[in-house]
């Protein structure tokens, strides 16, 4: 077992969102902000209940921070998500001038953090994100992993019942 340090504690927060998610039919992910010390933003990824591609965990937790604090720019502040930032959550990152953030399992497929895409890793860019990668990955990776399979045994079910595939998350155990 990992000691209990505020680094698992809010990974287990993001946790917790992601498993929202899955129960909502999302792509279970989840992320925390946190600064001096407080949770300021918390939200798992809406996408489908939102009908809106921007509505990831990432961006609605920034939008909740902003707001929380008066402030667009989260100077200082640490981002703890379950998975790698996609292109637009890690572009959003650097805007709000998130100090660090903090993942559990990498998307070498899509990732726009430091796998895919490097966009916080671009000398180019006005502000760097440090970042840490791995924390709980055995967890972050089997939510995503159960999502899936479970999507895959729906759609299982409905083709040996007949009916229409249903509309939802893309298949795949990358795609978000
Ligand atoms: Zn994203």
């Amino acid at each position: 077992m990992d000691p209990l340090t505020p680094d698992i504690l809010y990974m287990r927060m993001a946790l917790r969102e992601a498993e929202a998610a899955a129960r909502e039919g999302e792509v279970p992910c989840g992320a925390v902000i946190v600064l001096d010390g407080e949770v300021v933003g918390k939200a798992h990824n809406q996408t489908e209940t939102l009908n809106d591609p921007t509505a990831h965990a990432e961006i609605l937790a920034i939008t909740q921070a902003t707001q929380a604090t008066g402030n667009w720019r989260l100077n200082g502040a640490t981002m703890y998500v379950t998975k790698e930032p996609c292109p637009m959550c890690a572009g959003a990152l650097v805007l709000a001038r998130i100090q660090k953030v903090v993942w559990g399992m990498t998307d070498p497929v899509r990732g726009g953090a430091v796998s895919k895409f490097q966009i916080l890793d671009h000398a180019d860019l006005n502000h760097a994100v440090e970042v840490e990668t791995g924390l709980m990955e055995a967890e972050c990776k089997a939510v995503m992993q159960g999502f899936f399979q479970e999507l895959r045994q729906a759609a299982r079910e409905r083709k040996r019942n007949g009916e229409q595939p249903e509309q939802g998350p893309e298949t795949g155990p990358r795609k978000q």
